[in-house]
């Protein structure tokens, strides 16, 4: 019998300013004005004994700067749900984005689950240019390289079972090197997508983010995730305030955090 996990969505923060055009790509993008919220969490895969977390958000200065709200450390918001982050095996990143990879250090003890080819691309030649470069900050890039040379990154090419029942799986579109996470749960197999599918209206309308390395990809990743998960309903968004409706709260963690498997 596989390994069934526990999976929850936990919510840090939020950007209540945003417009609908900076999310959708083409045609998608009007009306481009329309106010849209999205939201920033971290992802936690439970099973007897052990915690695996997906994500590390950012931290109240990188949110000050970006002028994006900031609740609490995502490490904090882990830790509401009896998270011990220095118990912590294994992180794994989507991306390296500032808003996945922001508060690692708070897991002390654990490794680190990248893609190749995400490292490489942010130590690359490309990295520099600005529709790239915008998108990150120069000390989350320089820890993960540091981690990389303690020997505390877990590289992936491709594919990866992390632990039984926890399998990444690298996705083009979005970065060079996003993964996003399959999860064996009594529910059947859930998807975190991260922002292989910031919004539900990504993946649902077929309709790609407005910030991109490879369209193709994108697309194709949109039918990975399709094939990969039980029912539609368990491909779960990186960004969608819908999140926190559609799954049922925590006890006590109301619009903050939610079981969705
Ligand atoms: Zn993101």
């Amino acid at each position: 019998m596989t390994a069934t996990h526990e999976v929850y969505a936990v919510k840090f923060g939020q950007h209540p300013s945003g417009k609908h055009g900076e999310y959708f790509y083409g045609s998608a993008a009007e009306p481009m004005d329309e106010p849209a919220q999205l939201d920033y969490f971290v992802w936690l895969i439970r099973s007897p004994g052990q915690d695996i977390v997906f994500d590390a958000g950012f931290t109240a200065e990188t949110a000050a700067r970006r002028r994006r709200e900031h609740w609490y450390a995502p490490s904090r918001a882990l830790a509401d749900l009896g998270v011990d982050r220095t118990a912590v095996p294994y992180v794994i990143l989507s991306h390296f984005h500032y808003d996945h990879v922001g508060d690692v250090e708070a897991f002390t003890g654990a490794r680190f689950v990248v893609q190749a080819r995400e490292m490489a691309f942010w130590t690359g030649r490309h990295a520099a240019r600005h529709e790239f470069r915008r998108l990150v900050e120069r000390e989350d890039i320089q820890r993960l390289a540091g981690y990389g040379l303690d020997g505390r990154l877990l590289y992936v090419d491709g594919e990866r079972e992390v632990v039984p029942g926890v399998r990444v799986h690298h996705v083009g579109g979005h970065t060079a090197g996003l993964q996003i996470v399959s999860v064996a749960t009594a529910r059947g197999t859930v998807v975190l997508a991260a922002d292989a599918a910031h919004l539900y209206a990504n993946v649902e309308d077929d309709a790609p983010f407005g910030v991109l390395t490879d369209l193709p990809a994108m697309y194709d990743t949109f039918d990975l995730m399709r094939g990969l998960a039980t029912s539609p309903d368990l491909i779960v968004p990186g960004h969608d305030p819908a999140v926190l409706t559609r799954f049922d709260p925590v006890d006590g963690l109301d619009g903050r955090a939610v079981r969705i498997a």
